[in-house]
């Protein structure tokens, strides 16, 4: 999985809003502009131009119907920014920085890190050289499949099934004849919190939340 030019305009974007909000800063010590920085920051995401680059399809409704239903708002208060842009807001961490791409412990499960639910075992993650955490199986049931055709790709999106968390995207059939099943699941690990407890309880769409 590729994004060649979006590290850029991400970086590109941040140096914008950095200037921005020195600007702004600036201005409110001068007293000639009030408005405080969060107003600026919470209307990012509904920037069309923004929403249209960094996220796979925030604004189709999923055929899908999760159990975890909660308001944007309400997953806001649950969530780190950084979460919330990526599981809400169909958002991709940039290549080689999440914290288990290079995690590989024999035992273990990742749960979904908005709802708490068990996704994938530690046995389902290989290293695939993508730069993303990548498991070539999940655990029965975990995750849902929709048609992305978002960033000029036709690719399909992987979300949590308890809560519609984006998780990433699956390609399927590109000839890793080692694995069990011919299978990637690109995950981002901002949507994943892994815990050695092996347990699997809640699956199948109870919540522990
Ligand atoms: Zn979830």
């Amino acid at each position: 999985m590729r994004f060649p030019s979006i590290p850029t305009v991400i970086r590109t974007f941040h140096t914008l809003i950095n200037v921005t909000s020195r600007i702004t800063s600036q201005s409110r010590t001068a007293g000639l502009h009030p408005a405080p920085r969060i107003t600026l920051l919470k209307s990012m995401p509904t920037i069309p131009f923004f929403g249209s680059l960094f996220s796979s399809s925030s604004n189709k409704m999923s055929k899908h119907n999760f159990p975890v239903k909660k308001t944007e708002g309400e997953w806001q208060a649950i969530l780190s920014p950084e979460q919330f842009r990526i599981l809400r807001m169909k958002g991709t961490e940039m290549s080689g920085t999440g914290k288990y791409d290079k995690h590989h412990p024999k035992t273990g499960i990742y749960n979904c890190a908005g709802c708490d639910a068990p996704l994938y075992k530690a046995t389902h993650k290989f290293d695939s050289g993508c730069g993303w955490p990548a498991f070539y199986d999940a655990l029965p049931g975990a995750i849902r499949e929709e048609e992305d055709n978002s960033g000029w790709m036709e690719r399909t999106e992987i979300m949590c099934a308890n809560c519609g968390g984006h998780l990433g995207h699956i390609f399927k059939g590109e000839g890793r004849k080692e694995l069990p099943k011919d299978e990637r699941h690109c995950v981002n690990s901002v949507s994943i919190n892994f815990s050695p407890d092996d347990t699997t309880d809640g699956i199948n769409g109870e919540s522990k939340v």
